[in-house]
């Protein structure tokens, strides 16, 4: 609700209709909202040129387009990397992140105002928990990036604040209309959702059948690290966790994602390497290596050396292993460090 309004942003095709249905407009308006929406990234209702003038000042006047105010904006000089801070209405505020690659135009997503997980690399972690954000902002942070940079998304990953699987219903409200054919169409196997490891919610999202991918926050190859760097590996084990991720990934006849972290002299031995070696043994999977993005004092950056040899040491499990040295960390829009620090 904006000043008493209904918020269209973030509503689904039934959802528009059945308003446009309660305002005493024929279902139909409702089809037509979803694509001014998601498919024309209309800004108000003056753009609705196919909607009569009455009805959309009949529109002004109760409904709003639009949940994000802009309160920044840095661009990297390293790589074609811009971050976002937006205000939400509620003064909260999130970052969204966009990636400009070669054939690739990602955006990396806030799912919450802060995070209440603390994984003790993080800075998003740090800042503590605020609350979750509605489908309207999650994917009002795609509508507005797509404007004002004007690019077409290619993917989306659900990194940025916040624990998607925690804001459950909203986040996957909101993928389904990033994926929707009729609106934003982003391929569903380009959606990616980055997870600490919620345990019951891999088997929900497992069981629900959705075409997006999971990606798992693993950072540690025991159960020893695990818990000291993640204090949600308190809660569920790794034997638990590995259980969940085979679920989902032979009901979703996916390869997961594993992402690990790697923290010099912290998890980043031959040892660790080895470690992780015989946890995931056996499992079809992707491994994606984030040398550490400056973010708490007391952890650092391995050399390439190190984060080479680890490389090496992951060869007995044939997956692929991709190393990702991040974009933007000189505006700390790297992976964890968005934590509201804006020149
Ligand atoms: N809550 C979700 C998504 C958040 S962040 C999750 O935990 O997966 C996306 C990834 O960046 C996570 O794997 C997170 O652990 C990692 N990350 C956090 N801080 C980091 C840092 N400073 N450097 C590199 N990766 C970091």
């Amino acid at each position: 609700m904006k000043s008493g309004k209904k918020m269209l942003t973030g509503l689904t095709l039934q959802e528009l209709e059945q308003f446009a249905e309660s305002i005493g407009e024929k279902k139909f308006r409702g089809r037509q909202l979803f694509s001014w929406l998601y498919e024309k990234r209309a800004t108000g209702f003056v753009d609705m040129t196919d909607l009569a003038k009455g009805l959309r000042e009949k529109l002004e006047a109760v409904a709003a387009i639009g949940c994000l105010q802009l309160a920044g904006r840095t661009q990297s000089n390293e790589s074609n990397t811009v971050k976002y801070l937006f205000q939400l209405q509620d003064n909260h505020s999130i970052e969204s992140v966009l990636i400009r690659e070669s054939s690739r135009r990602t955006c990396c997503l806030s799912t919450q105002a802060g995070c209440a997980f603390k994984c003790s690399f993080c800075a998003t972690g740090a800042m503590g928990f605020h609350r979750d954000l509605t489908a309207g902002e999650i994917v009002d942070q795609v509508l507005f990036i797509e404007r004002e940079a004007g690019v077409d998304l290619t993917n989306v990953v659900l990194m940025g604040m916040g624990e998607p699987l925690q804001n459950y219903d909203a986040v996957i409200k909101a993928c389904r209309l990033l994926n929707h054919p009729d609106g934003l169409a982003i391929a569903g196997r380009h959606i990616v959702l980055s997870t600490v490891g919620i345990v019951p919610a891999i088997y929900r999202f497992a069981d629900e059948g959705h075409p997006f991918r999971l990606a798992i926050s693993l950072h540690a190859p025991t159960d020893e690290k695990r818990r000291i760097l993640l204090p949600i590996g308190r809660k569920y084990p790794l034997a638990e966790l590995m259980k969940a991720v085979r679920y989902y990934a032979q009901k979703a006849r996916q390869h997961p994602t594993f992402e690990y972290v790697l923290l010099a002299g912290v998890n980043d031995s031959e040892q660790d390497a080895e470690d992780l070696v015989r946890l995931l043994k056996g499992l079809p999977c992707k491994i994606n290596l984030i040398p550490y993005n400056a973010a708490i004092e007391k952890f650092s950056t391995p050399d390439a050396q190190a984060v080479d040899r680890f490389v090496q040491r992951l060869l007995p499990l044939q997956a692929p292993v991709s190393v990702r040295w991040s974009k933007g960390a000189d505006i700390a829009a790297a992976c964890g460090q968005l934590a509201i620090r804006h020149p």
